[in-house]
């Protein structure tokens, strides 16, 4: 497989890079883009995550779009912004490509873009790509089930300092999962922050709590809390390998899929061809 990476020169894109050097699931690098303004404009890709010259150069976002050969790249990868990730979406539509987006922190309009554009490409969106953070979500649907509604259900997330959106999208994904596990939505039920004399807790609401700080790549606890006992079910993330890796296999996956809108659920599931 051929890989179009949008956002090569961020955290995510560089760890996506270095998988691709090494032709991690046959998928090796064949176009590397940024926005125009990006110091990595021009260089080699590969040279810039510390692997051997791919002579595959950065591109600026703007041209790209405009001169790309749609026949040099089977896959995209997209982890850079929301209002950035639906333009790339739509011009993956064009050609006809799927589209992997790891973006998080959409507005409910951007949401709709890609709800539409799965409609004649295949999209495979993940607030999330690490494997056990998706076996997570199995583990928390089964748990909201069997613990019913005496249990009070907290969420509590922490990132990097540089992250510009929270919740998480991992964290709202393990909210919507909880949520409709007790026949309920994150917008009836969700309480994002809590100050002054907020009375008692009401049993019907999830909670959620937000760190930013230092270098936390990202750390994830749904607390299930009752009279005299409490469950946490956590996901301690130690650094972007796992979610890059996750993206490359979900690149790797997607290859003849019909058009649709996956997770990584479907990547990972015991009745397909990826396990
Ligand atoms: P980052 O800021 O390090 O990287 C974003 C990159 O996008 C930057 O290099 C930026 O220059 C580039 N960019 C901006 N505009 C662009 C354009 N028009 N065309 C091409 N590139 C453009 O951020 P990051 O930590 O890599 O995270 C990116 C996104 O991925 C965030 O939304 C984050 O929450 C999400 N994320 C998702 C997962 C997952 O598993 N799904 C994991 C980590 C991060």
């Amino acid at each position: 497989m051929r890989v179009l990476v949008f956002g090569a020169s961020g955290r995510m894109g560089r760890e996506i890079i270095r998988l691709l050097s090494e032709n991690e699931q046959g998928c090796r690098l064949a176009i590397a883009v940024d926005r125009g303004e990006s110091s990595a404009i021009g260089q080699d890709a590969a040279i810039l995550v510390g692997c051997s010259a791919l002579n595959v150069f950065v591109q600026a976002d703007g041209d790209a779009l405009r001169d790309l050969n749609p026949d040099s790249f089977d896959v995209a990868i997209d982890f850079t912004l929301p209002e950035v990730s639906v333009i790339h979406a739509e011009w993956c539509q064009r050609w006809k490509k799927p589209f992997i987006l790891g973006t998080t922190g959409f507005l409910p309009e951007q949401e709709k873009i890609i709800h539409d554009t799965a409609k004649t490409i295949p999209i495979l969106w993940a607030p999330n790509m690490s494997i056990g953070v998706n076996v997570c979500f199995a583990l928390l649907r089964k748990a909201a089930e069997m613990l019913g509604p005496e249990y009070d259900i907290e969420i509590i997330e922490a990132h990097h300092r540089h992250k510009v959106d929270a919740p998480s999208g991992t964290a709202l994904r393990m909210g919507e999962v909880v949520a409709k596990a007790r026949n309920t939505t994150l917008k009836e039920s969700a309480v994002y922050a809590r100050q002054g004399r907020t009375g008692a807790r009401d049993a019907s609401t999830i909670g959620f709590s937000t760190i930013r700080g230092g270098d936390i790549v990202g750390d994830h606890t749904v607390l299930f809390a009752a009279e005299g006992e409490r469950i946490e079910i956590t996901h301690k993330a130690s650094n972007r390998g796992n979610f890059a890796r996750g993206a490359v296999r979900a690149a790797a996956w997607i290859a003849n899929k019909p058009a649709g809108l996956y997770d990584m659920m479907d990547v990972i599931s015991r009745n397909n061809d990826a396990v």
